[in-house]
């Protein structure tokens, strides 16, 4: 079906809202975007991508202001608490044929889905307050007291998705237990390597992001801020973290710190109202997929669009077609913390053994085209 004359509304200009921009380009609808930001992202951390994420940016016209700016990762190396190495995986090699991996900041790669979207009409510092279903259509109020109805509303609007509040009863985003710290530091090493320590129940990963800047993520067992985090950190795991640490009390200004959570429903669509990327699926970071299932679900979606007959047919034909793959990521990040909260002599034998393997059949699904 074509989608002149359609109405959609994205609620949500990360990386799903965006893409989805991006992916109903050709369709031929007409598509509002609101964003609950007053304008494009300035701060963040940093974010790491793998090779279905940049297959995705590819497919949607996304990858060049991407791949200008972003470090591509050639492997991914697993260390014990004491340093000691797990496993390492050429994840070059890994991902061949499918996309590099690559690293960069939030901020430039808002800016670069931004520019890859060109003059999409984006309403920044917007969000809805109440959607209510007039037949076909949705009725959609707004913070500033418009009123619009639209024939597709897609809820892209992360982890906390007011569209899911709206429109799904209010089911909310579950704890995984964990808190997570992120910050950006100086570059350390000039190799273009992925690295995590692992101690019981925490990780602590750095990334580099630019030719400057290295990504350091930290997350603890406790699902709460807590003042002494630091000392734990440093007290818990052996270099780079005593350096990382002092970049961070010499500027914290970087630093972003919260829950790591997941969303699980039974299903993605109340009628014309979709949720997509993590309003829909959000899992642990532990796989690095969010930024992934969010690019796959806007291609699908548009792939589904344009294939079907109607826009409830597309609807139920979208989630058929990616609930197989959420699922997949879904139990892998639950394996993954699994195997993190062994206790760390146990750990150590079964990923010295076994952690190449595992990696591998963690992201063999993901390989083939969504
Ligand atoms: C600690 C941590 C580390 C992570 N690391 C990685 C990683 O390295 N690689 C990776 O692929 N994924 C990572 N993820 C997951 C990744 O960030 C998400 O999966 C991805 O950003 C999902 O994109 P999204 O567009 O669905 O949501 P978001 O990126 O959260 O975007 C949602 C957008 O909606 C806007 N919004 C929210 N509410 C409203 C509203 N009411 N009205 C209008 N707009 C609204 C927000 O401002 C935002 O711009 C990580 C997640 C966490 C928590």
């Amino acid at each position: 079906m074509r989608g002149d004359g359609v109405r959609v509304l994205i609620v949500g200009g990360g990386v799903a809202g965006l893409a989805t921009v991006a992916a109903l380009r050709e369709w031929g609808a007409t598509v509002d975007v609101v964003e609950r930001t007053p304008g494009p992202a300035d701060s963040g951390t940093g974010i790491y991508l793998t090779g279905n994420a940049t297959r995705m940016l590819g497919a949607l016209g996304l990858w060049e202001p991407v791949a200008d700016v972003a470090v591509e990762i050639k492997r991914q190396r697993s260390a014990n608490q004491r340093g000691r190495r797990l496993f390492d995986i050429d994840v070059a090699a890994l991902w061949q044929g499918v996309g590099p991996c690559v690293s960069l900041s939030r901020a430039q790669l808002h800016r670069a889905l931004l520019a890859g979207v060109g003059d999409a009409p984006i309403r920044w510092g917007r969000q809805p307050v109440a959607l209510v279903r007039e037949g076909s259509l949705v009725a959609v109020k707004f913070d500033d007291d418009s009123t619009e109805r639209y024939d597709l509303v897609i809820g892209a609007d992360g982890v906390n998705s007011t569209v899911r509040r709206l429109a799904f009863g209010g089911l909310t985003a579950r704890s995984l237990g964990q808190y997570a710290y992120r910050w950006v530091a100086p570059r350390i090493e000039d190799e273009p390597v992925w690295s995590v320590q692992l101690g019981r129940g925490r990780q602590f990963l750095t990334i580099p992001i630019s030719a400057e800047q290295t990504y350091c993520y930290y997350n603890d067992g406790p699902a709460a801020d807590r003042p002494g985090w630091r000392d734990e950190l440093a007290a818990t795991f052996t270099e780079p973290v005593a350096m990382m640490l002092k970049a961070l009390d010499a500027d914290d200004h970087t630093l972003h710190a919260g829950p790591n959570q997941e969303v699980v429903l039974d299903s993605w669509a109340r009628g014309p109202v979709l949720l997509i990327g993590d309003a829909a699926h959000a899992t642990s970071p532990n796989m690095a997929q969010g930024a992934a299932m969010a690019l796959e679900d806007a291609f699908v979606l548009a792939d589904s669009l344009a294939a079907a007959g109607s826009l409830a047919e597309a609807l139920s034909g979208y989630e058929a077609r990616r609930r197989p793959r959420t699922d997949w990521v879904l139990a892998q990040t639950h394996r993954r913390d699994k195997a993190t909260g062994l206790p760390p002599a146990l750990r150590d034998l079964v990923l010295r053994r076994l952690g190449e393997q595992m990696f591998r059949s963690n992201y063999g699904p993901l390989f083939a085209q969504p």
